[in-house]
């Protein structure tokens, strides 16, 4: 497929507003695809140089971008600067000096997907002495060699500014669109997806091997799973009457979720984030404890790495935790408070795939290939059969500095990918008012007035997911919380991400100042879940008497952006309805 019949499509999705008609396009330029080819466009679509989970960065600076441009149109630095000052994209500044390029093209090539895939993969990859000449040399071929309208998509694909707006929800009903004409196929490729996290090698799969191979596709070491989600209920009794006679009921670390897939034959240990970043990183120690520890050669387990104090029994913040996604200083880091990682669940064990066997099946199996006393170590729990049972518990995890419990149904297998029942968290919060933290998508900014004028940056327009609908639903504006600090770093990010209109798939109502590209998730606290006409979240029909659901007093309360969370992960409608209830009942209790 030449890359400019991409280009138009992408063109395309940039010009219009519904998610319907999104899946319309992507699923019409999927069909274009030759079977060798639809991997890579799939991640490009993306915007991503591999599965996400790879972590591969773009690999070009903008500076060395913009210099590509002048020697791929004949003009200078000062008139290239100009251009990009004016426009505020690189790719629009590219398309423009192509189009009035000095220098004859001499025979245009023209672009295939696959050499703009590869080209990109080989500028991110290239490394050392002469590299970004290299990579600039890459570069102008590739302006050179297509067409003006190529060269926007080019520059921000290389860049990492692509950003066409398709969540993953949106490329599954694309690809199911296009190989069945219509949903059928979007609840099994949705399966797939829980199991590997890859849509590129989903894609891959169903164009050679058509809907029987993407059922055949599993669980397999290094390719992450979608973690399972926890309900909510308020209180001990529902949760065990939701659960049959008896539970599980394990303690609910504040911590940092880990997916750890290890391969000792082949020496190689990796972790993943709740959002599946690779974060092996972080955790050295862990890693390390890993191959001594695990009694089994190919293990995916999970749990929660937390900082624990030993000797005192007591845990260390979340926030402290977090302080090791900063590179430097890990190992004397991991010296000063050692990191412990409580497992709670087994997902494959040799060759053996764990996911349908039922809860106690898996965690006895946990429990029997770790080592005692180490690092890594089951998390703790209880089997309750009585509600007054998990009260005990409970108050005792709580004493202990945790953040509350999670119940877990004995037979129950591992629903990747879905907030199910058959995990139930309970957390102090939720026995007061709404003290439970919400994490929002930001949608939108609001430019401050008075002292936050000179950060340009007053407040944020924050959604929440509809999962049914895949868009954000618009649920308040935040302007408490804020450090002058963390004005400042909103004020940076938000205007690399912004957008002329709003985006395809935000619901809105509300104009913020700026609208968003939506990307990046915010916790915040707030007294109550009301009722307004002024948002979209759960509301039902365009009837200007319809209400959405609104937060009272909301103020941020995480230090800036939740990295560990992808807009996708951020709260949902369908909770906020729950926790609605949830606060009423508790209401009425007082
Ligand atoms: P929260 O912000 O409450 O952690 P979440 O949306 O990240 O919510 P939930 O599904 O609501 O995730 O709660 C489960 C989370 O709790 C898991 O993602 C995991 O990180 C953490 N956790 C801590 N201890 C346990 C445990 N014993 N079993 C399962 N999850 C646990």
């Amino acid at each position: 497929m030449q890359f400019e019949e991409v280009s138009r499509y992408y063109e395309k999705l940039e010009n219009i507003s519904s998610r319907l008609a999104m899946i319309d396009i992507l699923s019409e330029m999927f069909s274009k695809a030759d079977k060798g080819e639809m991997k890579n466009l799939v991640y490009m679509t993306q915007g991503v140089l591999g599965a996400p989970f790879e972590g591969i960065q773009m690999g070009i600076a903008e500076k060395f971008a913009e210099h590509a441009i002048e020697i791929a149109s004949g003009y200078s630095h000062e008139e290239v600067l100009a251009g990009y000052r004016k426009a505020g994209d690189m790719g629009l500044t590219a398309q423009q000096f192509m189009s009035k390029s000095k220098l004859k093209a001499m025979g245009k090539k023209g672009l295939t997907t696959n050499h703009v895939f590869e080209a990109a993969l080989k500028i991110a990859k290239t490394s050392g002495e002469g590299s970004q000449d290299m990579k600039i040399k890459m570069l102008v071929e590739m302006l050179a060699a297509g067409s003006p309208l190529d060269a926007r998509y080019v520059m921000r694909f290389v860049l990492g500014t692509l950003r066409l707006g398709a969540g993953d929800a949106t490329i599954i009903e694309a690809l199911s669109k296009m190989a069945t004409g219509e949903r059928e196929a979007k609840a099994d490729i949705e399966n797939a997806y829980n199991i590997c996290s890859d849509l590129g090698r989903i894609a891959e799969v169903l164009v050679e091997k058509g809907l029987p191979g993407v059922k055949k596709i599993k669980v397999s070491l290094f390719s992450p799973i979608r973690p399972a989600l926890a309900e909510r209920l308020p209180t001990s009794e529902e949760i065990l009457h939701r659960m049959g006679s008896k539970c599980a009921v394990e303690s609910k670390y504040d911590g940092f979720r880990v997916q750890l897939h290890i391969d000792k034959k082949s020496k190689k240990v990796r972790m993943f984030s709740r959002n599946l970043e690779n974060t092996t990183e972080m955790f050295p120690d862990i890693a390390k404890a890993a191959f001594s520890e695990i009694k089994a050669d190919e293990v995916i387990l999970e749990g929660e790495a937390l900082a624990y104090n030993e000797d005192t029994g007591e845990f260390r913040p979340f926030q402290e935790t977090i302080q090791r996604k900063r590179k430097h200083g890990i190992e004397e880091k991991a010296l000063e408070f050692p990191l412990h990682l409580f497992a709670f669940d087994l997902i494959y064990l040799d060759g053996e795939d764990f996911l349908s066997k039922p809860y106690h099946e898996r965690r006895t199996k946990l429990e029997s290939i770790l080592t005692k006393g180490g690092l890594i170590r089951p998390s703790d729990r209880i089997i309750a059969t009585q509600a007054k049972q998990i009260d005990i518990y409970f108050e005792d995890v709580i004493e202990r500095g945790l953040e509350g419990i999670v119940a877990k149904d004995l037979n129950a297998p591992y629903i990747a990918g879905a907030r199910k029942f058959s995990w139930i968290k309970l957390k102090r919060s939720y026995k007061g008012e709404l003290s439970d933290t919400i994490d929002l998508v930001i949608v939108g900014y609001y430019t401050g007035r008075g002292q936050r004028a000179e950060f340009g940056f007053g407040g944020l327009l924050a959604a929440v997911y509809n999962d049914k609908k895949d868009i954000f639903e618009t649920i308040t504006r935040i302007g408490t919380g804020f450090t002058e600090k963390n004005m400042q770093m909103f004020s940076e990010v938000l205007k690399k991400i912004r957008k002329e209109k709003k985006p395809a798939r935000v619901d809105a109502i509300v104009e913020p100042h700026f609208w968003v590209e939506p990307k990046y998730v915010v916790t915040v606290r707030a007294d109550e879940i009301t009722k307004s006409p002024m948002h979209t979240a759960g509301k039902e029909g365009d009837s200007p008497d319809a209400l959405g659901y609104a937060l009272r007093f909301p103020r941020l309360v995480s230090d800036g952006i939740r990295e560990d969370k992808n807009p996708e992960d951020a709260t949902t409608t369908k909770e906020i309805i729950e926790m609605f209830k949830m606060q009423k009942k508790v209401k009425i209790g007082k």
